[in-house]
């Protein structure tokens, strides 16, 4: 009898604590759902183990939502930043990347889940420079530097943060992608010091001009008269530069055309040649529409910016007409390249552009023959102009040249 009361109680102490343990245990494997059921009387010591066990597992459940859920936050915010972060122990070993970074840097053969030297992923000694450095120094290390990545070469703002836990030393480093915003950079300033270059030439030489007649050539009529041409000369190409300036950046700031109206194509090239028929003559070059698309099609209308298109057409001409033989040809044509859209020739008979110069001459201040481009008062911004134009009506321009026999240039416009 006692053995068999010894058996009962055993049996009664032990089943609870065996259910506590079975709990713990699923609780080690993950599922933080488990629970230990009520058991006995409330005041004795196993229900109130229990109790307690509940509580702990409700609580420790709470901590690992909220920590996921922060994970996760942490997870979305990192990746759709824009700059590639990297994570990396003290032996250069990544043990975290953005979406950025992995983008950028990795292709398939790098798994999510394995560590990789920094090296092998971000392949630039100089990044690896600054990574050491930060991590061997505990300072911030920051720096420009460029990298070829699966997108190319590219410039990146890099700065490497050391962090410093209790057992260890990791390192964050962000780079971020700085070409485009560098490379406009580098536009904007080769452009200004080339304006003032270009704008400092005639001044210079209307200075000079005017110190000289103050100087006494005054007194001479004939030379006063032969200076005061030439800086009327250079007054004029100061003029036409400044205009050619801001109508480049009134182009650039526009996204789309303003003053949109419909227009026919073979009436503005008839108008052209009425305008430019003087300058023509006295270039002796003859100025033709190309009178079998004219016949072909009777008219052409067209949506734009009739102001902007006859910019197109003069700076065209009139370098067809400047850069031509004696004697020579000028053709101008429109025609309908596909339903959207339209192209416009010019095309001539000059001394033609020697193809190592065909790809540089939409350039800004980019000139062939720089001497020639300024006696003829070319600002070298003309064919610049003729390319935002294009740009501003989703088109292209496009030169084909023989030297010695003359160019073509066609200008496609969706309008
Ligand atoms: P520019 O004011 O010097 O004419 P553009 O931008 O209009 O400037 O043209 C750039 C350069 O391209 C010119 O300096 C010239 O060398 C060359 N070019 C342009 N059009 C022609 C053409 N029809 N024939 C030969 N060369 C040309």
């Amino acid at each position: 009898a006692i053995f068999l009361i010894g058996l009962i109680t055993l049996r009664l102490i032990s089943k609870p604590l065996l259910r506590l343990e079975k709990a713990a245990l699923e609780m080690s494997g993950g599922d933080y759902s488990s629970r230990v059921p009520k058991i006995g009387d409330k005041t004795s010591e196993i229900s109130r183990l229990s109790d307690t066990f509940n509580e702990m597992a409700d609580k420790l459940r709470t901590v690992i939502i909220n920590l996921e859920e922060k994970n996760n936050k942490m997870d979305i915010i990192l990746n759709s930043i824009d700059s590639s972060i990297l994570v990396t122990d003290e032996h250069f070993g990544v043990i975290f990347m953005n979406d950025a970074a992995r983008n950028e840097f990795c292709d398939d053969s790098f798994s999510k889940e394995g560590v990789y030297p920094f090296i092998s992923i971000v392949r630039s000694d100089e990044a690896d420079k600054m990574l050491k450095k930060a991590l061997d120094d505990g300072i911030p290390v920051s720096s420009t530097i460029k990298i070829n990545t699966r997108k190319g070469n590219r410039i990146f703002s890099g700065i490497v943060c050391p962090v410093s836990g209790p057992n260890d030393k990791k390192a964050i480093f962000t780079l971020r992608d700085i070409t485009q915003i560098t490379g406009l950079q580098k536009m904007r300033s080769e452009f200004v010091a080339n304006v003032t270059h270009e704008l400092k030439t005639p001044l210079t030489s209307i200075r000079g001009f005017i110190d000289t007649l103050k100087n006494g050539a005054m007194t001479n009529p004939d030379v006063a008269g032969r200076f005061l041409d030439i800086i009327d000369i250079e007054a004029e190409r100061l003029h036409k530069l400044i205009l050619d300036i801001l109508t480049l950046s009134e182009i650039e700031e526009l996204s789309e055309d303003r003053d949109v109206e419909t227009f026919d194509m073979y009436g503005l090239i008839d108008e052209i040649i009425v305008l430019l028929d003087e300058e023509a003559s006295s270039n002796k070059v003859s100025l033709l529409s190309d009178n079998e698309s004219l016949e072909a099609f009777g008219s052409l209308y067209v949506r734009a910016n009739r102001g902007r298109i006859k910019q197109i057409l003069i700076n065209l001409v009139e370098n067809a007409i400047k850069y031509n033989f004696q004697g020579g040809k000028v053709i101008i044509g429109a025609y309908k390249a596909d339903d959207a859209s339209i192209d416009i020739k010019v095309s001539d008979t000059g001394r033609g552009i020697p193809s190592e110069h065909l790809a540089r001459i939409f350039e800004r201040f980019y000139r062939v023959d720089k001497g020639r481009s300024k006696d003829q008062g070319g600002t070298g911004l003309g064919l610049s102009i003729v390319k935002h134009i294009a740009m501003l009506y989703n088109g292209s321009v496009k030169a084909e040249s023989q030297p010695g026999q003359g160019s073509v240039f066609t200008v496609n416009l969706k309008i």
